[in-house]
């Protein structure tokens, strides 16, 4: 998810048999009963927008393999009017279990195994909240409009229809829709037909609408949209594709055609299976949504400023952000819909691979964007939680629903994109694809785990891919490799020790990975190599004598520490090393320092030494620890210090990046400028918030005035050096946006005020429907980031929490409260969020408060280390200064 789309095609209900999963069928995970089987669903759906309800009518073929008395399936918040085996004339009775999200038809007579029909009639309602089948309200030239959306992964389908919600449980679905004449409606396939239904209450002219029936494929990968919307398309090797979005915005879906044009050749060609369904749509949603994009098979949706671009408001970041989320939503097309995890505790084989699939698409078709450089900060994101004891492995233990929302996270898709980047340097590039090759092959229409992917890797390469994968995948955290080297006879050598890199987790077991090592000499990369470390110990050795630098590339899955030459030879040889190479040694060195194995001071003279640095890709490296600095400092007399070294530290590198873009920028360095410029803005330098408001004072008057790639920057710095008046008027220009990329633009400016007055008031915009229910757990947790009195804004949110988390999807409803309070480092919070019902009120907020309690203690503690050596270092720079 997160990004996806769907399709469907002519043909090929592949039955089962044939080629089969290592896990058969019997033995997948899941809660429903396997001894009843659906075949093909008949959906007949009447949504009602006025009244927001849903009539169905539902058919499904089944194969029941022994005799039953009782049918269980998935349904939740659905209303049973009549269900009966239709061939043998059976009416059932229906009970109701909410806790397991399931329905239980009893039948008076045992149904004989062989095949059958059940008819289904009930009805439900259609919600705010972004899951199942959801309405999104928005304004369009001063009216409001309402439009239809479907989400149903994880396990929403079971809103929207009585089912098999369950990913193994794969099924061909003829959907068809009763709505007003006017609307357009899109699900997977083509409509197949449609025809007059009367009139509605209001008299409003119906459309029946019947689509052509799906192929094989999990109930979350349905989809149904519908509204007042206008589609663009054009043709891609045979396929119809298009871009759909609300009346008067279709044609800013242009930048998103025109990618996905480009990528389904690569993707044809790449996976060696023609995407299989007649059409592909990419649907935009105007702003209520839960998660970034979803793969519906052959009807992507997206949240609209992942999918619209704008050219006169929209970003280069959100340009490249449109071209890896199609890119990532179409690989789905293969890997998650045409084969699909057989149950969520695999849930990186649909989405790591997605992640990872992305960013080589992505990197293929633009090379200019150096889109890898980009993808580092993926690799840090996934080790930042990796590294603690409260992590897990690649492939996730799923004990019910409410941990599902855990699977969608840094470890399964970052985890899961730097290890197959690793395993796919290691085996070669074509050893890969050829490998990935026989897997969509072998399991088209069908469910897989991930020793079906090791075996056929291990095909392809004529390797044992299954122990090296396995180490990474069924293992949680991050191997540590140690390095010494010497210089004899003219050749480096070097001893390689193997452990694992934990922070906060002094009982983590020791383990070894299979790690493949690169290295080279810093200066003679013609001479690196890749050595595979498969115990605790290894050596190796390089022709010539110099600095050496391992996991050369910033190809590999693993934190190296250096002894202490090696360390000061590197530091030395900085510039030497390429941008890839600098920004691996720099967040290596500072993860380092919060694993307690570098001193912060190290830390602190190699960020001074950063000056002359011109890659923006180390930069972003440098902020993101810079601002963990701050914030540590937030109650400590040093932060001002801190700050003033930040503002002289940053000062030279915005002059050489400059704040007007030029005609020969690199794409990295347009993405650069704002983030400099906020984090100026946040260190409180004079002349950057002057400047911002020269520039925010233009924009007021000539909303063409200020690029769209410094908006945020600029806006944000207004805020936050202003006061009331500066919150209002930027409140008043996110009331008054159209597009979801500006309006959360101003939103997210309003969280950088950290006043107390103002954040209370940021915190109450939750109340309101000014920020959707599908984005307004983002804006307070932004509020919550950014706040100087942190304690204060967690009694606000805990205040409005009865408003609030009704509004977030069940899914994620329960991890909100705990992630809030993960961003502080103040035990006080940590109890208050054990003593909440809240925090305990399923096994997926238990877990998610399990990770805040772990995050604020390793906070306090890692203050204690680095506060005081942070106010010395600063001290004894001042005084080597002055
Ligand atoms: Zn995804």
């Amino acid at each position: 998810m997160m990004r996806s789309i769907l399709a469907f095609g002519l043909l090929l209900a592949a039955g089962p048999g044939l080629a089969q999963s290592s896990l058969p069928f019997d033995k997948i995970p899941g809660k429903l009963p396997k001894e009843v089987v659906p075949s093909a669903y008949r959906l007949d759906l009447a949504p009602d927008l006025d009244k927001l309800t849903v009539g169905g009518r539902e058919e499904i073929d089944v194969a029941v393999n022994k005799p039953v008395d009782t049918i269980t399936l998935d349904a939740i918040d659905l209303s049973f009017d009549a269900v009966t085996l239709k061939d043998l004339g059976e009416k059932a009775t229906v009970t109701l279990d909410a806790q397991a999200q399931t329905a239980t038809f009893h039948f008076a007579h045992p149904i004989p195994a062989g095949p059958h029909t059940l008819a289904i009639a009930y009805h439900g309602i259609i919600p705010e909240t972004p899951a199942g089948l959801y309405y999104n309200d928005y304004d369009s030239a001063g009216a409001k409009k309402r439009m239809l959306v479907s989400q149903f992964e994880a396990t929403d389908a079971r809103r929207a229809f009585p089912g098999w919600d369950e990913p193994a449980f794969k099924a061909t679905f003829a959907l068809s829709v009763t709505l007003p004449a006017d609307l357009m409606v899109v699900s997977n396939m083509p409509a197949a037909s449609e025809h007059d239904a009367g009139t509605n209450a209001s008299g409003a002219k119906l459309k029946k609408t019947e689509f052509q029936t799906t192929p094989r494929m999990s109930t979350y990968l349905l989809v149904l949209c519908a509204g007042d919307l206008e589609r663009i398309h054009d043709t891609s090797t045979g396929t119809d594709i298009g871009a759909i979005a609300v009346r008067g915005k279709a044609e800013q879906g242009r930048v998103a055609l025109e990618a996905a044009v480009r990528l389904l050749p690569y993707y044809n060609d790449y996976f060696g299976v023609k995407y299989p369904l007649p059409k592909m749509d990419m649907i935009a949603v105007p702003g209520n949504y839960q998660a970034g994009a979803m793969e519906n098979w052959g009807g992507l949706t997206f949240i609209d400023n992942a999918l619209l671009f704008d050219p006169k408001a929209s970003s280069e970041a959100t340009r490249q952000v449109i071209f890896y989320v199609v890119a990532h939503e179409m690989a789905h097309q293969w890997s998650g819909d045409l084969v699909t995890m057989a149950w969520w505790d695999n849930t990186w084989l649909n989405e790591g691979f997605a992640e990872w699939m992305d960013a080589k698409a992505t990197d293929a078709l633009n090379p200019s964007w150096h889109f890898w450089l980009n993808q580092h900060a993926n690799k840090e994101y996934a080790m930042g939680s990796d590294a603690h004891s409260t992590t897990h492995p690649i492939e996730i233990p799923i004990k019910d629903e409410s941990v599902i929302g855990q699977a969608f996270d840094g470890i399964s898709y970052q985890k899961g994109e730097s290890f197959l980047r690793m395993l796919e340097t290691w085996l070669g590039p074509d050893t890969f694809r050829d490998g990935m090759r026989r897997y969509m092959a072998k399991y088209a229409y069908k469910n897989t785990v991930t020793a079906d992917l090791w075996a056929e890797l291990s095909a392809a390469s004529g390797r044992d891919v299954t122990a090296m994968a396995n180490s990474f995948t069924s293992q949680k955290g991050i191997p540590l490799i140690e390095v010494e080297s010497r210089c004899e006879k003219g050749q480096t050598q070097i001893s390689l020790t193997q452990g694992r890199f934990a922070i906060n987790d002094p009982q983590a077991p020791s383990q070894t990975w299979q790690v493949p090592v690169s290295l080279a000499l810093v200066g003679k990369e013609a001479g690196a190599k890749t050595i595979l470390v498969e115990t605790g110990k290894a050596t190796t050795t390089l022709e010539g004598c110099g600095t050496v630098k391992v996991n050369h590339g910033d190809v590999g899955y693993y934190r190296t520490a250096y002894d202490h030459k090696g360390y000061h030879a590197l530091v030395q040889a900085y510039d030497k090393m390429d941008a890839a190479d600098r920004i691996n040694f720099v967040t290596d060195s500072w993860a380092l320092v919060q694993a307690e194995k570098l001193d912060p001071t190290s830390y602190l003279d190699l960020l001074a030494s950063l000056k002359s640095e011109t890659a923006p890709v180390v930069w972003t490296g440098a902020l993101a620890s810079m601002r963990e600095i701050d914030d540590s400092l937030r109650d400590s007399a040093d932060r001002k210090a801190f700050r003033a070294f930040a503002v002289e530290l940053l000062t030279p590198v915005l002059a050489h990046f400059g704040w007007d873009a030029k005609p020969d920028d690199d794409s990295q360095t347009k993405l650069i400028r704002a983030p400099l410029i906020a984090a100026l803005g946040r260190y409180g330098s004079q002349p950057v918030v002057e400047e911002s408001r020269r520039r925010f004072a233009a924009f007021e008057a000539d909303r063409n005035s200020l690029s769209p790639d410094l908006r945020a920057a600029v806006i944000g710095n207004v805020v936050r050096a202003g006061g009331k008046e500066e919150f209002d008027k930027v409140r008043k220009m996110g009331r008054e946006a159209t597009s979801t990329e500006e309006k959360l633009r101003y939103y997210f400016a309003l969280a950088t005020q950290t006043s107390p007055e103002l954040t209370d008031e940021a915190v109450k915009i939750a109340l309101t429907d000014e920020i959707s229910n599908g984005r307004v757990g983002r804006f307070l947790f932004e509020v919550m980031r950014q706040a100087d009195d942190q304690t204060r804004v967690w009694h606000d949110i805990v205040e409005i929490r009865g408003t609030l988390l009704p509004k977030l999807p069940d899914e994620f409803r329960g991890m909100a409260l705990p992630e809030a309070a993960g961003f502080t480092d103040k035990p006080a919070i940590g109890k208050e969020l054990q003593a909440l019902p809240e925090a305990s009120s399923n096994e997926g907020a238990k877990i998610a408060t399990g990770k805040a309690l772990e995050s604020i203690g390793w906070k306090v503690h890692f203050k204690t280390k680095l506060v005081p050596a942070t106010g010395k270092w600063l001290k004894s720079r001042n005084q080597r200064n002055s």
